[in-house]
């Protein structure tokens, strides 16, 4: 599968990892749009959270387990961040592969997009 987050996985192509668990991996976004911009990414390849079913929901607490140690590591925790995943295309999900976006190390602003 031409999927460039299970090559991250299957160590087919770098990444700056920030920590590895069973079920997932956090590397730092290769375009930040924050002092710090992680990727919590599951090690199995769900497309997104309409792919999530009773058999596979638990990589979610997984993720956000991961993305609780990963804001501690990048010490980010008390600053505070914003967790984000885009599933499909009016979210402007480029990369198929179920990932937490984690923002922070900075002030990001409000949400209002429009
Ligand atoms: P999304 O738009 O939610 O699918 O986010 C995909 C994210 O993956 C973007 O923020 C990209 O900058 C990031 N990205 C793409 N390729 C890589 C890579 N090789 N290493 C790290 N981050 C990447």
């Amino acid at each position: 599968m031409d999927c460039i987050f299970c090559k991250i996985i299957n160590n087919e192509i770098p990444c700056d990892k920030v920590l590895e668990t069973e079920n997932v991996i956090v590397f730092k976004d290769i375009n930040p749009q924050a002092k710090v911009h992680l990727l919590v990414v599951s090690k199995m390849h769900i497309k997104n959270v309409n792919e999530l079913n009773s058999d596979n929901s638990g990589i979610m607490a997984d993720i956000f387990l991961a993305a609780k140690k990963a804001a501690e590591i990048s010490n980010i925790s008390e600053s505070g961040y914003r967790t984000i995943i885009n599933s499909g295309e009016d979210s402007g999900q480029e990369v198929d592969h179920i990932h937490l976006h984690i923002l922070g190390g900075e002030k990001i602003g409000p949400l209002n997009y429009k």
